[in-house]
């Protein structure tokens, strides 16, 4: 099954929900490089998984975890087009690899059917962006 379309979506309602996968997703920096289009799942729309889909630029400095990232290019990001994120965020959507399938896979297990009986678009609150453009995940900002 191909992913929904990420974007464009009316304003989400907030629905707080467990991230069950993602602070322990194991996924090297080097999955990852520039030009890559990837999403970063946010939580649940119309009985899918719904994200934002952004563009690898260039590798660069997650600060929130003190480990390696990667600056991503949100086309319709408005006032905060780049932010940097850790490669765990990340989901590819151009490459039909393996890993980030099973990752896709496994949220969809944990997630859709916990929202089954919602039909609007549900964020889930795992994700925040700092001022200097950092988007760290609720699991990384408790430091
Ligand atoms: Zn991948």
């Amino acid at each position: 099954m191909l992913p929904p379309s990420w974007d464009h979506q009316p304003t989400p309602v907030t629905a707080l929900a467990p991230d069950p996968l993602t602070p322990t997703r194991d996924i090297t920096h080097a999955h990852f490089q520039a030009g890559d289009t990837v999403v970063v799942l946010k939580g649940v729309a119309g009985g899918e998984l719904w994200g934002e889909s952004m563009r690898v630029v260039a590798p660069s400095w997650h600060t929130p975890t003190d480990e390696d990232g990667w600056r991503l290019r949100d086309a319709t990001g408005g006032s905060q087009s780049y932010v940097t994120a850790h490669p765990r965020y990340l989901v590819h959507l151009s490459l039909r690899c393996p890993d980030c399938l099973i990752y896709l896979r496994a949220m969809e297990d944990a997630l859709l059917a916990r929202f089954a009986d919602r039909n609007e678009l549900i964020d889930c609150g795992w994700y925040t962006t700092t001022a200097l453009g950092q988007l760290v995940h609720t699991a990384d900002a408790r430091a």
